[in-house]
């Protein structure tokens, strides 16, 4: 049993609440009390009860990172400022071909990590190598919905691109069906209740067959798994599936059964057409990267017009940094700057994408997404007694446009205080990232890549 006392909460929920001065209660997993001091319940009292000192503290829901890739996290920024497709097929894939057991393990380790001590409580993960990423993810406290990526070609050696149009031509379905395969056996051992449940995963459209695509969906319908796929990220992807399926990406997944799932589909950015109100009316959800989507695409795609048709959004990290309270301001800024509106994505509104809509985007608005009693207790503590958070008037506002990761206290999931004072209370944070800085040395040194500037 927990109560943290005195902290100021902002339990999203529907109607706007705000508590300052308040108390939670935690029992076992759950949350069983949230609100003012003067309803704290008589099980809050007992020699059981660690009590918590909330002051100068803001109490948030555990933030709900959407979209990422633990398992690349030794490439840092390796691929940003360039053209992403070329550097992914000539540097990215051979090299994540050869990486270690013990490198991919330590770079899932420090992903992890990195998305807990910013207040992401739950990560959708979307990579190889499930076992790997389920150890870090179990070692670190997180909750997560990993998914393994299936692609329908050797990393090791990528087949050789049409120059005219960078597609590959000759894709081979054994190979994608194999991680799917893969990606259901992970999903069977789950129990009800389990920190790390599974979704299935495809790369992109473009990388996959149709022989894929459909045994996805038919897997996904057969085990009632959601699936968390890249989709329509860039003119070049919806290119291709006018050419060879005849139809946009949104088209496509909708025909072989996709958009009847919950689909997580991280990017988005060029939908045409009626890709916005097809997608939006489906039971998929977009993961919006706003950082990566800048850095990457550059292109921000229709995310205002998608939430105005009643379409469900979440926000992700994708690539590094995996801050969530900066990809939750981008949101804003960023779609401000896009379509020149103020009003465009409030704090308010960016806020809740970060949590209860994330939360509802993903399927698990039931359990997730906001401090209500009868919920997963998964929270995290700001320290609001700081230069840039002193006076909090408007309480979303201060947070999305002032706070930072770095001022995430206390990190809770599951009732477990897995981040205590901004440090893991899991694992050996300093021992690890020197393991780490040694393993990162060693992969790229190997790739005959020395550290650089430009
Ligand atoms: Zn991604």
């Amino acid at each position: 049993v927990i109560l943290i006392l005195g902290c100021d909460i902002l339990p999203m929920t529907d109607d706007d609440e705000f508590w300052p001065d308040a108390a939670i209660l935690i029992v076992g997993d759950r949350l069983a009390y949230v609100g003012p001091r003067s309803g704290i319940p008589p099980e809050a009292t007992g020699r059981d009860v660690r009590v918590i000192d909330g002051r100068h503290r803001l109490a948030l829901p555990g933030l709900i990172n959407a979209h990422t890739h633990l398992g690349l996290n030794i490439f840092g920024a390796f691929v940003d400022d360039t053209d992403f497709r070329d550097e992914l097929f000539e540097v990215l894939y051979p090299a994540e071909a050869d990486m270690t057991a013990t490198e991919g393990g330590l770079s899932a380790l420090v992903g992890g990590l990195e998305v807990l001590k910013n207040g992401g409580t739950t990560l959708l993960d979307l990579y190889h190598h499930g076992g790997r990423t389920r150890e870090a993810v179990t070692a670190l406290g997180s909750r997560a919905e990993l998914a393994l990526m299936a692609l329908d070609f050797d990393l090791a050696a990528p087949p050789p691109r049409n120059p005219r149009t960078g597609w590959i031509e000759d894709l081979d379905p054994s190979r994608g069906i194999r991680e799917l395969e893969e990606n259901v056996e992970f999903a069977l051992t789950a129990q009800p209740g389990d920190r790390i449940t599974w979704r299935l995963g495809v790369n992109t459209t473009d990388t996959v067959s149709d022989e894929t695509m459909e045994r996805a969906s038919a897997l996904a319908h057969e085990h009632d798994l959601g699936v968390h796929m890249h989709v329509s990220q860039h003119q070049g992807e919806v290119n291709f599936s006018l050419e060879r399926r005849g139809c946009t990406p949104i088209e496509y997944l909708d025909r072989v059964g996709l958009l009847d799932v919950n689909l997580v589909a991280a990017h988005a950015t060029v939908l045409p057409g009626s890709d916005v109100t097809i997608l939006a009316r489906s039971k998929a959800a977009i993961a919006h990267c706003p950082i990566s989507n800048a850095k990457g695409g550059p292109i921000m795609g229709p995310i205002p017009r998608f939430l105005a048709e009643g379409g469900k959004v979440a926000l992700g990290t994708d690539s590094t940094p995996a801050d969530m309270l900066e990809v939750t301001r981008h949101a804003s800024v960023l779609n401000k700057l896009m379509t020149g509106s103020v009003e465009t994505i409030s704090a308010t509104q960016a806020l809740r994408l970060a949590t209860i809509d994330g939360a509802r985007a993903i399927g698990r608005g039931h359990d997730l997404g906001s401090l209500e009693a009868g919920k997963l207790a998964d929270l995290i503590l700001i320290d609001t007694d700081q230069a840039h958070l002193v006076p909090m008037i408007d309480v979303p506002r201060t947070i999305v446009y002032n706070a930072r990761g770095a001022d995430v206290r206390t990190v809770v999931v599951g009732g477990d205080i897995v981040i205590d004072n901004s440090t893991s209370t899991r694992i050996d944070e300093e021992r690890t990232l020197a393991l780490y800085r040694e393993a990162a040395a060693g992969f790229w040194t190997r790739r005959g890549f020395v550290p650089s500037h430009h």
